[in-house]
């Protein structure tokens, strides 16, 4: 209201200014008008000046905004690679769990003939293994990891397999109607062969013998449950 109200009083006062004016005055009164125009280039020109700032603080905000999205970016890359180098560590681990993981040469089967027992049947007078009793071609299974350093036939095992696992301890697997594997690296479980009855032999099974260091035999259940094999 205020700059209305002074709006009209400068109208008013110009009105009256020229009413008084001569008519030749008159005609150049648009000359007196002139300094308007460079007011309004003055006007302009601060709003193209106004419209620069606005424009480089329009060109900082978006820097800034270019900046924040920028390090988003980098936080979800950041954040995505811990996750699969996480990821990844826990597959290693479950591998390394999976090897670490022994098992019994037969799922499920009975136990008979265990090892140190004496008798005539045995050609060192006692059983130097332990027997697992399944039908025959039930799969046998590498008890740990390792390598078959032997496979072959033997007038007393059968068909037998022997397997060398890390650190020299060995495992003997006979009277096997068949051979699955001859050579090669094996993990806890791979099928190595099938349950039989060569050799000799009074019934289907398998006659796992444990050789420490590859030296004579000793009992394989101790050294299989030290191994969380059962
Ligand atoms: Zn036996």
């Amino acid at each position: 209201m205020l700059t209305l109200g002074l709006l009209v009083a400068s109208l008013t006062a110009t009105t009256l200014l020229q009413s008084q004016v001569p008519a030749e005055a008159a005609q150049v009164a648009p000359s007196t008008s002139l300094p308007t125009t460079p007011t309004n280039a003055s006007i302009v020109a601060m709003s193209i000046a106004d419209l620069n700032v606005a424009r480089s603080a329009r060109t900082v905000d978006d820097r800034a905004a270019q900046q924040v999205a920028q390090d988003r970016r980098h936080q979800r890359r950041v954040k995505k690679q811990r996750q699969e180098r996480r990821a990844d560590a826990k597959a290693e681990a479950r591998a390394a769990r999976r090897l670490e993981i022994w098992g019994l040469p037969v799922a499920g089967a009975g136990w008979s003939a265990w090892f140190g027992e004496s008798g005539s049947a045995w050609s060192s007078g006692y059983h130097t293994g332990q027997d697992f009793t399944a039908p025959s071609g039930t799969p046998v299974r590498a008890v740990g990891p390792g390598t078959i350093t032997s496979a072959r036939w033997s007038d007393a095992y059968g068909n037998i397999i022997t397997i060398t696992h890390p650190g020299g301890d060995e495992s003997w697997y006979a009277h096997m109607s068949a051979f699955e594997r001859t050579s090669g690296s094996v993990r806890a479980g791979d099928i190595i062969g099938y349950v039989g009855c060569t050799g000799n032999c009074y019934g289907n099974h398998v006659h796992l013998e444990y050789h420490p260091g590859g030296g004579d035999a000793a009992d394989p259940l101790p050294w299989l449950r030290g191994h969380g094999a059962y």
